[in-house]
């Protein structure tokens, strides 16, 4: 079969008469119901001895009889989706005669035109088709095309369509015009009406054409998305990340980002490297918070792409912060923290009934080995008391280089030393490490780990799933005298 000749029809005003009466009947109805072109349906008439009520309440007109051939007069497009194979067969003959536009569906064979798949951004309309190949596949296609495209797509559209007088006014040269939507498309304007400020939208729009072409961009101001990247698994982006991503003129990033998530940045944009690790500091913060403002400035859209979400241990409210402080307009993309993704990839539900009724996510960052109460201002208060009390689930974030004075306190402050601890490494990446045991040996498990890793404390460990644990130190392991007895890397490691 030859691909088909895509077209869209402006039916306002035109008859479509469908023959039939049932579900598929009303599906079609629908489909054409909303689709005049001009804000004015079809006519729809529909034909059939029994009527779905919803086509009824559809339709101008029903006639609630077997279909006649004179019921073809004055019509533009017919469907026959009545239940008989023969009765279609029949119209689909009549109105091919007739020189009418004609669908039978499921047979494209008796059909002059074919459906697609259909992704609906009113006024914005994407239609797949597989020249009646696989629709299955046509499905599949359209699935992605809706993943890709942003839900506020017909809005935008809706938006420019309002300024359209107004910049054929200031820009009388048709390319002036095009460079300027242009920008407008691909740049700041339509990134914040996207992402739902479009009072700013339409503020910074008005004072970019007011500035001329040659202030256009900086007129027109940066924008910053601050973005949460996830623990690492590609699949673990939000939509949204990935959108704002694919958009990105520069892209600031951290060390915690895989690799394989910059892969979904724009070839041409600029990729700048501000990873952090605890001993080296390669920029600072304010380095960094200068940067995003410089970039905004001088118009680019920017991403700031961090490790898990951005406002968990992430800085995320500083940057924040600064730029607001500038007038840089930002975006918030939440993304999956480490503690959500690793509980997720080992199977272990971070609260359950009985045994965990909340879950706390704190950092050891800071936490000193001066101890707690010492007076040392080194060491940041944490109220290891009231962690120990709780009856939750502890996510502890960079905690690997702590992960015995982090045991010594909580067990010291009440906490049971035989309290089951994960510590997962490299969480939902190909080389994810699962490491189970009890806190008091919660140092030996740690030791040896390099990669970014996060205790869990709390019985919900118990629950990890069994096919990723390859030894259960719990129960295989003596009980040593302390840490120090076991040799790193005893406590059993499974790979996912
Ligand atoms: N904003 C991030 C946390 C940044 S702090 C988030 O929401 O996840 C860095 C700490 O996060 C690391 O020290 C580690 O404890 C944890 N972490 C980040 N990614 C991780 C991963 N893939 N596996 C295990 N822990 C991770």
């Amino acid at each position: 079969m030859p691909a088909a000749f895509p077209l869209f029809l402006t039916l306002s005003g035109q008859t479509v008469l469908i023959v039939g009466g049932g579900e598929l009947a009303l599906r079609k109805a629908r489909l054409v119901a909303g689709a005049g072109g001009d804000g004015r349906g079809a006519r729809l008439v529909v034909v059939a001895p029994e009527v779905h009520p919803d086509l009824g309440v559809l339709a101008a007109e029903v006639r609630r009889r077997p279909f006649a051939a004179h019921d073809l007069d004055g019509v533009t497009l017919v469907f026959a989706a009545g239940e008989g194979e023969d009765e279609a067969a029949q119209v689909a003959d009549l109105a091919r005669a007739r020189g009418l536009l004609v669908n039978v569906p499921d047979r494209p064979a008796l059909s002059t035109f074919i459906m697609p798949a259909i992704v609906d951004r009113g006024p914005v309309t994407v239609a797949i088709s597989t020249g009646g190949t696989s629709p299955v596949l046509a499905r599949r296609l359209r699935a992605r095309v809706e993943a890709a495209l942003e839900p506020g797509l017909g809005r935008l559209a809706t938006f420019l369509d309002g300024f359209r007088t107004a910049v054929r006014t200031v820009k009388s040269d048709e390319t002036a015009r095009r460079r300027f939507w242009e920008r407008v498309i691909d740049g700041p304007i339509a990134q914040r009406f996207l992402a739902g400020d479009e009072a700013g939208a339409h503020e910074q729009l008005v004072k970019s054409l007011n500035a001329g072409d040659a202030a256009g961009d900086a007129a027109e101001g940066g924008a910053v998305a601050l973005v949460g990247a996830g623990p690492g698994d590609p699949d673990l982006l939000t939509l949204r990340a990935l959108r704002v991503l694919q958009n990105a003129d520069v892209v600031v990033h951290d060390k915690l980002v895989d690799d394989r998530i910059l892969d979904y940045v724009r070839r041409d944009a600029r990729r700048v490297y501000v990873g952090k690790s605890k001993s080296c500091h390669t920029v600072s913060q304010d380095e960094i918070n200068a940067l995003l403002v410089r970039e905004a400035q001088a118009g680019h859209r920017v991403v700031r792409l961090k490790g898990g979400d951005p406002f968990i241990f992430g800085r995320g409210g500083e940057e924040m912060a600064v730029l607001r402080a500038a007038g840089v307009a930002v975006e918030l993309v939440p993304g999956i923290t480490a503690a959500v993704g690793c509980a997720a990839a080992t199977g272990i539900p971070l609260t359950h009934r009985g045994l965990a009724q909340g879950i706390t996510l704190v950092t050891a960052h800071g936490a000193a080995h001066g101890g707690q109460g010492d007076g040392s201002p080194s060491e940041p208060v944490i109220d290891w008391t009231a962690l120990a009390r709780l009856d939750h689930t502890l996510a502890i974030y960079m905690g690997l280089s702590k992960a015995s004075l982090v045991a010594d306190r909580l067990i010291a402050a009440g906490k049971a030393p035989g309290t089951p601890v994960a510590v997962i490494e490299n969480g939902t990446r190909p080389d994810q490490t699962l490491i189970v045991g009890s806190l008091d040996r919660l140092g030996a498990l740690a030791a040896g780990l390099t990669g970014p890793a996060l205790i869990l404390v709390g019985e919900v460990v118990t629950l990890a799933d069994p096919a990723k644990v390859a030894t259960d130190i719990l129960t295989t392991l003596p009980v040593p005298g302390r840490d120090a007895d076991i040799p790193p890397g005893t406590g059993f490691k499974a790979a996912v």
